[in-house]
């Protein structure tokens, strides 16, 4: 027999890579709750599983899959997006200088400025949609980390990756990117030279709104991954067996529910560019966006389920619309079957970067002409 050629992310979706239950010939990889496992007389272990604080069987379909869509050497699962992310910070040595986007998602920055400069870790945000920025901050042998994030949290913002990879690479720093709201779809942030990749699978790879979890990918199995993962198994930052198996099972259908939040999300995008009473329509999709650009040029197959409105009236406008919504839920998070509508800056408080009059939108997987519809009544006089 031939062997098959390399398959699309789509076959190795929808069948998990052919991970089933070899015992029983089930087509679903099975649960294994045990925390434990047994050894032989001869003291070795049945099958190099130890205990379940370092890992879980059913973590590794995630794994192999992440690894595979993402182009990488090896992947972690975590007990939620924040895990992944802190982790790569933990890994890092007190005194370590770090960069960090301007715009980033909010819990991060929180526990970036909170806790991570207690450590020792000296923390600098930089516009990091202008790489000349982030020039101007690495200081050789002294960044340790360039983290990005794109499209970011909230305003969809596009760093160029492989601009700041090779600032980062020429500097010496590690290179992380928090690609979230990209999925493994529409960017690869490996192949245009990032050292690692940092996902929430609570938003689009679980894509059901019912697991919190995380992943992180490397470039290479090398001594800091290593450190990330004796950080993952010595600090017990890990998933659920029952939380990971609903993760593999979300994932099978990823292709097709991003690539239909991508269509949504531009046709709304389209659809209230010129509406009187939306201020800006922010999505990497639409021309005259200012990331448009690069956007095209690093994503592939659409630009996300992801979008913001600016709507007239500032914050009152904003909340305005919101409370008159009937189809959209109102609710935070993303990346879900069912749409989901958020005034960021109430839930971000008074030190919120983010602007008042702005409605964060994540596509599910209704109707198109439906959410329109909600938004155009809620938008009414
Ligand atoms: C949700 C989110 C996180 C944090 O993930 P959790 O799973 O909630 O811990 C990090 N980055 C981005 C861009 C997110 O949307």
């Amino acid at each position: 027999m031939q062997p098959l050629p390399p398959h699309r992310p789509a076959t190795d979706l929808a069948q998990a890579l052919g991970f089933g239950d070899p015992t029983s010939g089930g087509l679903v990889p099975p649960i294994q709750p045990s925390t434990t496992y047994e050894r032989r007389p001869d003291n070795q272990l049945v099958a190099g599983r130890l205990y379940s604080r370092p890992d879980n069987p059913g973590y590794d379909v995630v794994e192999a899959l992440l690894t595979r869509l993402e182009g990488g050497a090896a992947s972690a699962v975590f007990s939620s997006g924040m895990t992944a992310a802190t982790t790569v910070f933990q890994a890092l040595k007190p005194g370590d200088h770090v960069i960090v986007p301007q715009q980033l998602y909010w819990a991060l920055r929180n526990w970036l400025l909170g806790w991570a400069s207690d450590w020792g870790l000296r923390i600098e945000a930089v516009d990091q949609t202008r790489p000349e920025c982030v020039a101007a901050a690495l200081r050789p042998g002294e960044t340790a980390l360039v983290w990005t994030e794109t499209p970011a949290n909230p305003t969809l913002a596009v760093t160029d990756l492989a601009a700041v990879a090779e600032l980062a690479r020429k500097a010496g720093a590690r290179f992380a990117v928090d690609s979230t709201f990209a999925t493994p779809l529409l960017s690869q942030p490996l192949a245009l030279g990032a050292d690692l990749v940092m996902h929430s699978a609570t938003k689009y790879l679980n894509g059901h709104s019912d697991v919190i979890a995380g992943t992180l990918t490397t470039r290479s199995n090398d001594a800091f991954w290593q450190r990330i993962l004796r950080i993952r198994s010595q600090g017990g930052a890990v998933l659920g067996p029952f939380e990971a198996w609903l993760l593999a099972r979300g994932l099978r259908t990823l292709h097709v529910r991003v690539a239909a939040q991508c269509r949504t999300a531009l046709a709304l995008a389209r659809h209230f560019e010129a509406h009187p009473r939306i201020v800006a329509v922010l999505y990497p999709g639409l021309e005259g966006f200012p990331g448009h650009a690069v956007a095209a040029r690093q994503m592939s197959g659409g630009f996300g389920g992801m979008l913001a409105l600016r709507v007239a009236g500032g914050a009152e406008g904003a909340l305005r619309t919101l409370s008159r919504l009937r189809l959209w839920k109102r609710a935070t998070s993303l990346g879900g079957v069912e749409s989901l509508i958020e005034h960021r800056a109430s839930l971000e408080g008074p030190t919120s970067p983010t602007p008042p009059d702005l409605l964060r939108l994540s596509t599910g997987l209704e109707d198109a002409g439906d959410l329109i519809a909600d938004l155009e009544a809620a938008l009414a006089d």
